[in-house]
């Protein structure tokens, strides 16, 4: 049954079909039926009927349709080699190729390796953090996107968090995030979120998103201590300063792969995530986005001091807390300075008692 002859292909699909149940290595030669589902009938016994949403393409040699099922068992797998056949099969699976980690994922990771790759090569030539910076404005923005989307989704599984969303403090936190972001000169395609998870941390990725863990939140004592932070945040987004950490270890994850003969992308991947959310930012970096945020609070008519303030209270006066914002240094230096540009408020607070109230309870269940 199998049609390998160049020439089956221009006749009409006969329906024929190899097909691996994903529990044993067996290959069974099968009949498909285009159905309202896909049936795969052996010797007129149906084995499988899988929804055509479901369906997944696999990698394949050239000339052959190789899919999955994402409720089948994970190794099954149908071979169609009649083109006819494959493109009638093709036409009617919307899903085939938006595979999660599949190829987004993997244009994504070699997109990185490439980068990473480059600049071991820039490392040679001019030493690790010049080069970071010499490539990081060359990365385009839709790429950087597509990264900080790969980033997103492990970050959420590396912290098992979720993003909350109650419906009175995500409202409050849109109105603080608006007003920073305006006020950043920033546009709409900055997102941001509080993740539900009990480490004191705010962070930027790649593409334009900024999250706060609710831990930190719980450490805040008003609106203009948070407001800062995110401004702090904006201000590396703005900077485009975790493309150019991502480079940086992208290149020691690279040189690590290397000496272990595994450059796997997920392991490089999640490494890159963990490093994103744990790292530190060089100290230049953080120096420029604190003075972004002061910037930013000053001309919503806000102190800036508040934010050192709970980045202090977070961090313990040795910087040495268990929380990985620890690793962002200099809280005290960062203080400091804080209270040394601080202005007065001129303006009203940011958000009212009861919108600030209800921020800080923005991961409770929804009520
Ligand atoms: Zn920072």
């Amino acid at each position: 049954m199998d049609s390998d002859a160049p020439e089956t292909s221009k006749l009409p699909p006969d329906g024929s079909a190899n097909y691996f149940d994903g529990m044993s290595s067996r290959r069974r030669a099968v009949t498909l039926r285009l159905a309202d589902r896909l049936e795969i009938n052996e010797d007129e016994q149906p084995l499988a009927a899988w929804a055509y949403a479901d369906i997944r393409r696999a990698d394949s040699p050239a000339g052959m349709l190789r899919v999955s099922c994402l409720t089948a068992p994970a190794l099954a797998r149908l071979e169609v080699r009649d083109a006819v056949l494959a493109g009638q099969l093709v036409s009617r699976c919307a899903g085939m190729d938006d595979d999660i980690p599949g190829r987004r994922g993997v244009a994504a990771i070699i997109g990185w390796s490439l980068a990473a790759t480059v600049s071991i090569i820039a490392v040679v030539l001019f030493g690790l953090p010049l080069a970071a910076d010499r490539l990081a404005p060359l990365v385009p923005a839709a790429f950087e996107r597509r990264l900080g989307d790969v980033a997103d989704a492990q970050v959420k599984k590396l912290f098992g968090a979720k993003v909350c969303d109650n419906a009175a403090g995500e409202k409050a936190f849109v109105k603080l995030v608006t007003a920073i972001r305006e006020s950043a000169g920033l546009d709409t395609s900055v997102q941001s979120g509080v993740l539900s998870s009990s480490i004191p941390n705010a962070f930027a990725l790649p593409g334009g998103k900024v999250y706060l863990f609710n831990g930190l939140l719980a450490k805040a004592e008003n609106a203009d201590e948070i407001a800062g932070v995110l401004a702090h945040e904006l201000g590396h987004l703005k900077h485009r300063d975790s493309m150019r950490g991502l480079i940086h270890d992208g290149a020691t994850s690279f040189l690590v792969g290397l000496l272990f003969g595994d450059i796997t992308g997920s392991s490089v991947l999640i490494f890159g995530s963990r490093t994103l959310v744990t790292s530190s930012h060089s100290r230049e970096a953080e120096q420029n986005a604190d003075s972004f945020a002061i910037d930013v609070m000053h001309r919503l008519g806000r102190p800036a001091k508040p934010a050192g303030e709970l980045l202090l209270r977070v961090t313990g006066k040795e910087g040495k807390g268990l929380s990985i914002i620890s690793t962002h240094p200099l809280s005290e230096d960062r203080l400091a300075r804080m209270s040394r540009e601080d202005q007065p408020a001129s303006r009203p607070p940011l958000l009212t008692a009861e919108e600030w109230r209800s921020l800080k309870s923005i991961c409770d269940a929804k009520i």
